[in-house]
């Protein structure tokens, strides 16, 4: 398997600058919320790690987790980093086929022990598994032999982290995620239907780095990438503030970009970095768009459904007064974030910034 060579021999060989290759870790320190400082030691531990050998399963799932990442485009954060791991096994992408395939996972599993990292998507079905098969292998068989040997687990997307859509009531195939079935490895879920692949190649980057897995929060999510609610980081919260609200999508409101609060935006409940690290290359997202947040990197969005109704069941703060409509919403968003920090401490909010000419001064 390749990873005889550096991360940064293979960055060279693929025509990657300095200035680039820097580039790319000014914008890793601040994805990870790190100081500037931290560039220099992200740049020379990234130059010198291996290729880490990476063993992708795929279950119960639409294909979507990896129809988001191969959407990106070059030379995004989230390519340089995945054009060169090494991606020993991954159904949809890789060549082999057959016994080939198989031979190839096997051959990463043994070369690689202990070593390797797996990356699931989709859930697993428990109710017979022979409900999904690969290689004649069930998926819970499949994902106990592969994840034995692994050093750690990634869990992409709302299926593998918590059961997702096929979990959704009646749950006909008895689905559920990855952290239901391995209990001894470290597994990080990158919530999300489908995930940011900025923060899949974001956890990359953390395990290359510092060779651990980023704080988590309750959730088994990245902190710095679910430590504070969509509504938090949403450019329409000034609108919410005010009591601006779009109640239709053709309405003045829509139009002016007012808050989607009555229309069922899950923002202030939704933990993820979408109004931050956003989607296609960072030119939107979904309430940039003009729809609100389905809640969709949470446990059990899908039959929490009400899409479209907003949070505004009347409720009580935490003084015991009745509040309804956007101040139960605020209320409801102010318990959840206390919840997600859970033990977990505090997020750390401020992102890092330095320049290229900087780096290239200093490293
Ligand atoms: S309710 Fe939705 S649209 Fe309104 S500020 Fe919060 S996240 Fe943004």
């Amino acid at each position: 398997m390749a990873n005889s060579k550096t991360l940064g021999e293979s960055l060279r060989r693929h025509g990657v600058t300095r200035r680039g290759f820097l580039k790319f870790c000014s914008a890793t320190a601040s994805l990870m919320a790190l100081p500037p400082t931290m560039v220099p030691a992200i740049a020379a531990a990234l130059e010198r790690a291996k290729r880490p050998s990476v063993i992708w399963l795929s279950f119960q799932e639409c294909t979507g987790c990896t129809e988001s990442l191969t959407r990106s485009h070059a030379p995004t954060v989230e390519s340089l980093i995945f054009d060169h791991v090494s991606l020993d096994y991954h159904h949809t992408l890789q060549v082999a086929s057959g016994e080939a395939a198989e031979a190839a996972r096997e051959a990463a599993m043994h070369e690689n022990q202990g070593g390797y990292l797996l990356v699931v998507d989709g859930s697993i079905p428990l109710a017979d598994p022979g409900y999904s098969t690969i290689a004649g292998i069930s998926n819970v068989d499949m994902l106990r032999e592969t994840a034995a040997g692994a050093a750690a687990i990634i869990a992409v997307g709302t299926c593998a982290a918590f059961g997702g859509l096929p979990k959704a009531d009646p749950n006909p195939t008895g689905a559920v995620p990855v952290s239901e079935i391995i209990r001894d490895k470290p597994i990080v879920n990158v919530s999300g239907c489908p995930p940011i692949p900025v923060v899949i190649t974001g956890v990359l980057a953390h395990f290359l780095t510092f060779g651990a897995l980023p704080e988590l929060d309750r959730y088994g999510r990245p902190m710095v990438f679910y430590g504070q609610s969509i509504h938090d980081r949403c450019y329409r919260r000034p609108f919410y503030d005010k009591g601006l609200f779009a109640e239709t999508f053709d309405d003045e409101g829509a139009r002016k970009g007012w808050c989607l609060y009555k229309m069922g935006c899950k923002g202030p409940m939704t933990y993820n970095a979408c109004a931050t690290a956003k989607w296609n290359n960072g030119t939107g997202w979904p309430v940039e768009a003009g729809h609100g947040c389905l809640g969709c990197s949470e446990p059990d969005f899908w039959d929490a459904g009400g899409f479209y109704n907003a949070l505004s069941i009347p409720t009580s703060d935490v003084t015991g007064t009745v509040v309804t409509g956007a101040v139960a919403g605020a209320a409801l968003g102010a318990a959840a974030a206390l919840l997600n920090r859970g033990t977990q401490g505090e997020a750390r909010e401020k992102h890092a910034t330095v320049t290229v000419d900087d780096l290239e001064k200093g490293v």
